[in-house]
């Protein structure tokens, strides 16, 4: 039986404090030129935290030359390694120090339950931090014997300025991902959060500021894609754009940013192929299958949501499976047991509720959940979908809620080939106690990351990124760093 909403109204606006709103530009906070602002809602409650500068042309254009000055100048790219890497590791020591109000602000702005901001989201945040934060003096070229009687070497130096734009899925730690190569490298930022959770980002550049990072070195501007956004991505200032979003998104961005031909990184969304073999742990596989996509109300780019299950153990798989999903837990995004809360704002509830309708429409049989819950915010309860057919706009489009498409397969050959009918290629997962099956699939499977009995399993040290249209370069590890660097060959004649 599905839990009832907790008792405990949400934690409204007045209970967290909201310190920063404006625009974060050359350590200074500034209203948006133009004077404008925008609501930022908590997505449990329906209702406006605050009113935040809604940032535009003007306040980027103000932002890059922020940012060029402070790389041009030298300030932080030339700035001893070790001491770039130290303020990086002190940034990291303020944020575990706030954990707890980072954590809060956290989930009053995106809605995800405080055990997750709080125990996965900022502890995450932390590590990938003090991860880049030691390789800021270990970037380095090498020395190339070239023909002739020459001395040949390369240096890796930074990109110049980063332009970084997010989404509001994970918002402190996407922001992250983003800064922690960027700052290793010796890049500047120009930031634009996600329009629906610019709360946690403006926090970080405050705390940033007072670790003593020089004026110019993170630039945060709230606002709106198609006007801060892509003022960022048409900026001649700026030589890089890292976009996480759609991959439509990362089609305009593509051809806005022609003119001035920055180097891009993307990561794009996914419809992840998670296949259950009858070999399995099945008590693992069924954990990993519910993990994979309901984590973080199902707004993962890698949530697994096309679940392959072979035919001979469909039925025993989807008794757990459903035992599972009608347990969890919904409700106030503030209360200790609760495990989903609301996804995060009205255009993201109706697109799941319009694929519930379209997933009954096409005649998949839906076997738990289907419902809003509540009538306060945007919960949608855990949905999976059985009978469903590759075919189906279930099966082939990201969904990004927690709405589960099962499908039933026999047999390897097949598989392989239905895992990759998809122009995404984020992750896949396969849950076998056979080493060859397991070890065929990741090498066949067109995809940046393949868990093998695992789902999610995330770390700073390990690359990820998409095949096809899921993005281009990787995030996190050394391959993440690169992405911040420009090779420089020096030839001398001796
Ligand atoms: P989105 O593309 O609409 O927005 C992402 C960001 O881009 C926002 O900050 C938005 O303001 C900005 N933006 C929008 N239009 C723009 C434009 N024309 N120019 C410049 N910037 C613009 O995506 P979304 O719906 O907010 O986020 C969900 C998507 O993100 C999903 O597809 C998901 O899979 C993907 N995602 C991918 C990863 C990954 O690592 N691969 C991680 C998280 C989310």
């Amino acid at each position: 039986q599905k839990s009832e909403k907790s008792e405990a109204s949400p934690t409204s606006a007045a209970d967290i404090p909201i310190q920063h709103t404006d625009c974060f530009i050359d350590g200074q906070w500034l209203p948006a030129a133009s004077g404008k602002t925008f609501a930022t809602i908590n997505p449990a409650t329906e209702q406006e935290i605050a009113q935040v500068a809604e940032g535009d042309a003007a306040d980027i254009d103000l932002a890059a030359k922020a940012a060029r000055r402070a790389f041009d100048s030298g300030d932080w790219p030339k700035m001893d390694a070790r001491d770039r890497g130290r303020l990086m590791y002190q940034l990291a020591d303020r944020i575990e120090a706030e954990i707890d109000s980072l954590a809060a602000l956290e989930t009053l702005d995106n809605g995800k339950p405080i055990r997750e901001s709080r125990n996965v989201d900022v502890p995450l945040v932390i590590d990938v931090l003090r991860y880049y934060a030691g390789y800021a003096d270990k970037i380095h070229g090498s020395t190339i014997p070239i023909r002739g009687n020459y001395f040949c070497y390369t240096r890796r130096e930074p990109v110049g300025v980063a332009g970084q734009i997010i989404p509001w899925n994970f918002p402190m730690l996407m922001t992250a991902w983003k800064w922690g190569p960027a700052l290793a490298a010796g890049c500047t930022i120009v930031m634009k959060p996600a329009e629906q959770t610019p709360l946690t980002c403006l926090r970080m550049a405050q705390l940033a500021k007072e670790v003593g990072f020089p004026d110019g070195v993170i630039n945060v501007v709230p606002g709106f894609g198609p006007t801060a956004g892509a003022a960022v991505v048409k900026h001649p200032l700026i030589d890089k754009v890292a976009f996480t979003g759609e991959h439509r998104t990362a089609q305009v961005i593509t051809r806005d940013s022609a003119d001035t031909l920055k180097r891009l990184t993307f990561e794009l969304g996914g419809k992840s192929p998670n296949v259950v073999y009858a070999d399995a742990d099945l008590d693992a596989a069924a954990q990993g299958a519910y993990m994979g996509l309901y984590l973080n109300q199902g707004q993962c780019c890698c949530a697994g949501s096309r679940l392959f299950v072979e035919s001979s153990v469909h039925e025993e798989f989807m008794e757990k499976l459903t035992k599972l999903t009608n347990r969890r837990k919904l409700g106030d995004p503030f209360a200790d047991d609760t495990e989903q809360g609301p996804q995060v704002d009205q255009n993201q509830f109706d697109k799941i509720m319009s694929y519930i309708d379209k997933g009954r429409q096409e005649g998949a049989e839906c076997v738990s959940g289907g419902q809003r819950f509540g009538d306060r915010g945007y919960f949608v309860e855990p949905t999976i979908f059985d009978s469903v057919t590759d075919e189906m706009a279930i099966a082939q489009d990201e969904i990004f809620g927690p709405v589960l498409s099962v499908l039933k397969f026999d047999g390897s050959d097949e598989i392989i080939e239905r895992a990759n009918r998809t122009f995404y290629g984020l992750a896949a997962a396969i849950w076998t106690q056979d080493v060859r099956k397991a070890h065929e699939f990741a090498a066949r499977v067109r995809a940046g990351t393949v868990w093998v009995n695992c789902y999610d399993v995330f770390d700073a040290a390990a690359p990820f990124g998409g095949f096809k249209m899921s993005g281009y370069g990787r995030e996190l590890g050394e391959e993440g760093l690169k992405a911040y660097t420009e090779s420089k060959t020096v030839t001398v004649a001796l």
